[in-house]
């Protein structure tokens, strides 16, 4: 991608910070983008679920309003919310390792990227963003192998055929033990199509964790 494009989105969504006055997602209250009060009562405890063998664990926070925080962080470039969403995230992630009885430090980060469209729109990619802002890092190791469609607008079948061979790694990742993090799972589509790429790039996939699973009808984040 030309460096300069890269340049002009992140200087673009560091003066719309500035520009834009702080308002609650959640209550419309002045005090932040997501008020302290709002940010407690969205937050909770994780959960562990399952991809099929899978080992799935979310943030907790409550679903409907992650979707919400999330718009307004991807459509609406309100980026100061990637801080919250990141501490919810790094909850997970925990829990996570912690249920492995692995050291944190043992389990590579890996998101899923998103379609160079999404990119070129927002000028971030939101879910490396949000660990950033935790003090994460997400290795960046799988790419777009070739274009698909925008998922919002697909059944569960439609996305799996959609994401069917999508990603690729960039590098060979002979046992490397990798969790896979994404913002919000519907029919987990995304998440094993990201371990099917790593393991045949030679990864352990561990397991998955996101912030939160909505039903299909719901999510019009991704
Ligand atoms: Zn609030």
């Amino acid at each position: 991608m030309p460096s300069n494009t890269r340049i002009f989105a992140r200087l673009g969504r560091f003066l719309l910070d500035l520009l834009l006055p702080a308002e609650c997602v959640v209550c419309s209250s002045d005090e932040d983008d997501l008020c302290a009060a709002c940010c407690a009562s969205v937050a909770g405890v994780p959960v562990v679920e399952h991809l099929g063998e899978l080992r799935l664990v979310t943030s907790g926070a409550k679903p409907d309003q992650v979707v919400r925080i999330l718009r307004r962080l991807k459509d609406r470039g309100q980026t100061r919310l990637a801080r919250p969403l990141g501490l919810w995230l790094e909850i997970a992630i925990t829990e996570a390792t912690a249920g492995l009885g692995l050291p944190a430090r043992e389990v590579a980060l890996v998101v899923p990227p998103s379609p160079w469209s999404s990119w070129r729109k927002r000028g971030f990619h939101p879910v490396p963003l949000m660990l950033r802002r935790a003090g994460l890092v997400a290795l960046p190791v799988l790419t777009n192998g070739r274009s698909r469609f925008d998922q919002r607008k697909l059944t569960a079948q439609q996305r799996a055929l959609n994401l069917a061979g999508v990603f690729r790694s960039r590098i060979p990742l002979s046992g490397i033990r990798v969790l896979v993090v994404d913002d919000v799972v519907t029919t987990g589509s995304t998440i094993l199509e990201a371990r099917r790429a790593l393991e045949a790039a030679g990864a352990v996939v561990v397991g998955a964790v996101a912030l939160a699973r909505v039903p299909l009808r719901r999510d019009s984040a991704n």
